[in-house]
């Protein structure tokens, strides 16, 4: 099969390699449609703890190709999105439920095999039948699973007032799932225009066009909109959306001020 093939920083080629074949509960995928994000930006400077050769790619939509000795309910023909996450449950992390923290953590694209292939195979339980989902929207599973986690570590208050830092495709997802779990205000707060164009049309209250080059700018501008809030003003301390290994997000959300 083609596979993207990294053997060190900066240095790939498309190339080919043997086919993978499903091991017992295992099954083959072949890749329907694989996401680009940040962390291949880093794995692409060998950031993020790479293991070469490497077949970058950790948002998989893929379609059920061989379906390994003990596998029953996946069938061949299947739509699934892909969990690229394998953790031992064995180690201390994982005892205190923090698989994402393995001290034997797999990466499917990071530090294993990914979806940058004609085809991958993975563990049967780590794949999600996506039904009759659009592939470029069942491609977006793994980064809404990594806003679901941040959702759940800030636990949102109904009625908050929420500022979310960032408009990439995590701020613009977790801006809209914010919207959608009782927030009062949200406000989106990012450099690029367009991206905030397409928080306003996807039910972002506020946006605010950060310059880089001129913080205080847009500092003055929060603090317009939300004057009794406190927490923004400097590194705001909302928890990343994202604690996976494999996808180490920079949108941040913090509530900004109580209006309940
Ligand atoms: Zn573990
Ligand atoms: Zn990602």
């Amino acid at each position: 099969m083609k596979a993207v093939v990294y053997d060190q920083p900066r240095s790939f080629t498309v190339t080919d390699v043997p086919d993978p074949h499903a091991g017992p509960d295992q099954v083959r995928l072949r890749v329907v449609l694989a996401g680009i994000c940040g962390t291949d930006a880093h794995l692409h400077d060998g950031q993020f703890d790479p293991v070469y050769p490497l077949t970058p790619g950790h948002e998989i939509v893929g379609e059920v190709d061989e379906v390994g000795e003990g596998v029953t309910r996946l069938r061949v023909g299947q739509r699934v999105v892909l969990d690229n996450m394998q953790s031992c449950g064995m180690c201390s992390s994982c005892r205190r439920a923090r698989p994402a923290f393995c001290n034997e953590l797999v990466a499917q694209g990071v530090n294993a095999p990914g979806g940058f292939a004609q085809y991958i195979v993975a563990p049967a339980g780590k794949c999600h039948p996506a039904d009759d989902l659009a592939p470029e929207v069942a491609v977006l599973t793994e980064p809404t699973a990594c806003v679901l986690h941040g959702l759940d570590v800030l636990g949102l208050q109904p009625g908050s007032d929420v500022l979310v830092f960032g408009a990439g495709p995590t701020g613009l997802l977790l801006a809209q799932l914010l919207r959608h779990s009782g927030a009062h205000r949200v406000t989106v707060a990012a450099p690029t225009a367009a991206k905030l164009e397409i928080a306003a049309r996807h039910g972002a209250d506020e946006t605010v066009q950060l310059d880089r080059a001129d913080p205080g700018a847009g500092a003055a501008r929060l603090r317009k909109l939300a004057p009794e809030a406190s927490t923004w003003s400097s590194t705001p301390p909302g928890p990343s959306v994202c604690s996976s290994s494999a996808c180490r997000s920079r949108a941040t959300a913090a509530p900004c001020s109580s209006t309940a």
